[in-house]
C-alpha cells in the first residue's frame, strides 16, 4: 500500500502557451507529482520547454529519491538503517544528505530549545501517523486509530530523546548517538529541505523563474512573466463549509519560501476527540497552542522547522522561539479563532475580509 503511494505519478503534464508582451515565446512549463507523500507541482516560465521538461524529470527523480532514502522505518531506506545502527551504539557512516540534514537539524533543533526535535521518531511511531496516509478520510474521523496509552506515552518521554545526545564527526562524517531511545525522524523539515535542493537544481540549470509547491509548503524564484508568482494561505477553519478557502494571498518575491504546520494536515479522531501529528517533545502529546502556523523566509529548510517548532511553541512562547530561529515573517492562526500577524509579513499579504477572525499586529524587531 505504501508503496503504492510513494511511487511518482505524472498527474499532469501542462505547457500552456501563455505569452507575456515583452517576451512573447515565453510559456508556463508545469508537472504534478505525487512524491513525499504529497503532491508537488513544478512550474517553470520559459522559453526553454524541452529544457525545463529535462530539469522537472531530474527534480521528480530527486524527490522520489529522497523520500525513499529518507523514510524512518521503510526497512531498506538509508534513514532506517542508520536508525538501526544508532540505536545499537554503532558508529554509523553517513551519506553527503544525511549528514547535511543531521547538521542542520542540530541547529534548528538547539535554536527552538528542543521543541523542534526529530530524535523523537520512537514517539511520532507510538502515535501510528504514518498510517493515515493509508486509510481514508471517512476512517480518520471514525474511530480506527486510537491515541496511545498515557503510561506508553510517559515512557517514551522519560527517555528524554534528543539531538544533543549525538555525537557527530564533521570531518569524517561519522554519527554515534548516547541514547539508544533516538530515532531520526526528518519529517518536519525534510520537505522545506528537498524543495531548497530542488530550487538549486533548476538555478544550476538556468532556470530562475519558478514556482515549486509541495502540498503547500512553496518556494518561489524570479516571476511568472510580467507578474509575481501568486500563492494562498489555506484557512484552517474552511472544513466547515460556510468560510473562505483562503485567508490571505501573497505575491511571493525571489527566492522567498513560505511553510505552513497545521493541526488539520494529518489527523484522526477518536471518542469525539482530534489528535494531529505534530508532537510536543516535553509532554508526548499533539501541541494544542495553534491551529497553524505560517512561516515567511528564503531558506525553505528553516522556514519548514520553524513552522513546526512555533506551532508546538504556543501563544506563550511563540516570539522567543522565532528571534532565536530568526524568523520574523509569521502568521498565526490561535484555537480562539484570532489572526496574529507579524508587523514584517503584513505589508506583504493581502489579508482575506473574514469577520469571523479577529486579527492582532505583533512587531518582531
Ligand atoms: P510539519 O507538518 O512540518 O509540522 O511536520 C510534522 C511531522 O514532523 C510529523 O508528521 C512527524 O513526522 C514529525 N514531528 C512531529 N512532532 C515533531 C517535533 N516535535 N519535532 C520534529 N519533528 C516532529
Ligand atoms: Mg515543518
Amino acid at each position: 500500500m505504501y508503496k503504492k503511494l510513494i511511487a511518482i505519478v505524472p498527474l499532469i503534464f501542462v505547457i500552456s502557451l501563455i505569452s507575456s508582451c515583452g517576451s512573447p515565446r515565453e510559456q508556463l512549463v508545469q508537472q504534478q507529482l505525487f512524491t513525499f507523500g504529497t503532491l508537488v507541482d513544478i512550474s517553470i516560465w520559459t522559453d526553454k520547454t524541452e529544457q525545463a521538461q529535462q530539469v522537472i524529470a531530474t527534480i521528480s527523480a530527486d524527490f522520489e529519491q529522497q523520500h525513499q532514502h529518507w523514510h524512518p522505518t521503510n526497512s531498506n531506506s538509508l534513514l532506517a538503517q542508520l536508525n538501526q545502527q544508532l540505536q545499537q551504539g554503532e558508529v554509523a557512516q553517513l551519506d553527503d544528505s544525511l549528514f547535511s540534514l543531521v547538521q542542520i537539524a542540530t541547529i534548528f533543533s538547539k535554536q527552538s530549545e528542543g521543541l523542534f526535535n526529530p530524535a523523537i521518531g520512537l514517539l511520532v511511531d507510538l502515535w501510528h501517523f504514518d498510517q493515515l496516509q493509508q486509510v481514508s478520510l471517512d476512517e480518520t474521523n471514525s474511530d480506527t486509530l486510537k491515541p496511545p496509552s498515557k503510561e506508553q506515552i510517559q515512557a517514551l518521554v522519560n527517555l528524554h530523546a534528543s539531538m544533543t545526545q549525538l555525537e557527530l564527526n564533521p570531518s569524517l562524517k561519522q554519527l554515534r548517538s548516547r541514547n539508544p531511545a533516538i530515532k531520526l525522524d526528518f519529517g518536519a523539515f525534510a520537505k522545506g529541505f528537498a524543495v531548497e535542493h530542488a530550487i538549486n537544481t533548476l538555478r544550476k540549470a538556468g532556470f530562475n523563474n519558478a514556482l515549486i509547491n509541495a502540498g503547500g509548503d512553496i518556494k518561489a524564484i524570479g516571476s511568472k512573466g510580467d507578474r509575481a508568482w501568486k500563492i494562498g494561505i489555506r484557512n484552517p477553519f474552511y472544513q466547515q463549509q460556510t468560510d473562505q478557502p483562503v485567508i490571505a494571498s501573497m505575491a511571493l518575491k525571489d527566492n522567498q519560501s513560505i511553510m505552513t504546520s497545521g493541526d488539520y494536515e494529518r489527523f484522526f479522531s477518536y471518542k469525539g476527540k482530534q489528535y494531529h501529528h505534530i508532537i510536543d517533545p516535553r509532554n508526548g502529546y499533539p501541541a494544542n497552542g495553534f491551529h497553524s502556523v505560517t512561516i515567511v523566509h528564503n531558506d525553505a529548510s528553516l522556514a519548514d522547522a520553524a513552522a513546526t517548532a512555533i506551532f508546538i511553541a504556543g501563544p506563550e512562547q511563540w516570539k522567543k522561539i522565532a528571534q532565536q530561529m530568526g524568523i520574523n515573517k509569521v502568521l498565526l492562526i490561535t484555537q480562539t479563532s484570532e489572526l496574529i500577524i507579524s508587523q514584517q509579513l503584513k505589508p506583504l499579504v493581502s489579508l482575506a475580509d473574514n469577520k469571523k477572525l479577529k486579527t492582532t499586529v505583533v512587531n518582531l524587531e
